[in-house]
């Protein structure tokens, strides 16, 4: 069992069973070392090799599904964009990492002869977005599929590195049999792995092409451009209600992209720029495709609201940003 860095220990709504809270970004982090490391080791070995650690791994991983619900089956973590209906979207082939948002999942083990309750902190830097989040609604509402997050947030916190080697050994092979792959991460969370194990992203030992992206809050992403693991992955900043318009505009002067969500309804034209501070900016419909890699560097992503977000009478100042206020057409 691997030491949690940040947790608050409380009693939970059983008296009999402690909630521990993990912040999951500062959990990886302090596994940072061993992921990449790993990653490593897995690159270099042989194809036999790889295959038999993943089996390995898949096999523990498998045995924790229980523990949610799930048949203990040994299946993969991320899933063809497909299933999701705005990575469908992407014309490159995608797949995408979904997590539980928030702290939405919770999680009973008995890992040490008196169970304990997990609560999972997956996007600490989340404030009003967490009321309405939109991972909480469509499929969100299935139970299965509740328990699948849940069961890969779990797998994430006890397991980083086997979780990172399955993650790197998924991206491996779909590259190598599509040719490339992109990859959203951080669907419903914000670990900011490719901060933290950026070979995650690297192209395949064979050289087919491996690509990532994803959106986060975290205040450290402005202090560059966005671009991560070599230039292999991209994280747009979400502006929130805590955002710095100077230090935004900052990093959109050095390339970074910022998405915004706002009250347009669902098929508008998008405003062809947007006003931060007093400087305004070319924009790229966010909800034409998810490839967030395609668009040029020093815009403003533009999404409309969904889900709770765009009901009217609770409008969440500063999350969800007015046209009248940014936009210009
Ligand atoms: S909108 Fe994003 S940051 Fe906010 S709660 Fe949902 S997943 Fe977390």
């Amino acid at each position: 069992m691997t030491a949690v860095p940040v947790t608050i220990a409380t009693r939970g709504d059983s008296p009999r069973v402690d909630t521990v809270r993990v912040n999951m970004r500062a959990h990886l982090e302090s596994h940072a070392a061993a992921m990449v490391a790993a990653v490593a080791r897995y690159d270099a070995a042989s194809r036999q090799e790889q295959r038999k650690i993943v089996a390995e791994i898949r096999a523990r991983h498998a045995a924790m599904r229980p523990l949610v619900g799930l048949a203990p089956n040994a299946t993969n973590l991320a899933l063809p964009g497909e299933t999701n209906q705005k990575l469908a979207k992407n014309a490159a082939f995608t797949l995408g990492y979904t997590g539980s948002p928030s702290t939405s999942s919770r999680v009973v083990v008995d890992w040490i002869g008196s169970p304990m309750r997990i609560v999972f902190d997956s996007c600490s830097w989340s404030g009003q977005c967490s009321r309405y989040c939109v991972l909480k609604g469509g499929r969100g509402k299935f139970s299965s599929v509740r328990a699948g997050r849940s069961w890969r947030d779990l797998v994430a916190y006890r397991d980083p590195v086997g979780w990172i080697i399955a993650r790197r050994h998924e991206l491996v092979t779909a590259a190598d049999r599509h040719g490339a792959v992109l990859e959203r991460g951080d669907v419903g969370t914000e670990y900011g792995i490719a901060d933290l194990v950026p070979g995650l992203y690297a192209d395949t030992p064979t050289g087919s092409t491996v690509r990532g992206y994803d959106y986060g809050k975290r205040p450290h992403i402005l202090t560059g451009n966005g671009w991560q693991a070599n230039g292999h992955h991209r994280t747009v900043y979400s502006w929130n209600e805590n955002s710095d318009p100077r230090a935004v505009n900052r990093f959109l002067a050095r390339g970074g992209n910022v998405v915004v969500v706002t009250d347009a309804a669902k098929g508008d034209p998008i405003p062809s720029s947007w006003k931060i501070g007093s400087k305004s900016w070319p924009t790229v419909d966010g909800d034409a495709t998810d490839d967030r890699l395609a668009d040029p560097g020093g815009h403003v992503v533009i999404l409309y609201a969904k889900g709770g977000a765009a009901n009217p009478i609770r409008p969440l100042t500063g999350f969800v940003m007015p046209v009248a206020r940014g936009g210009r057409s």
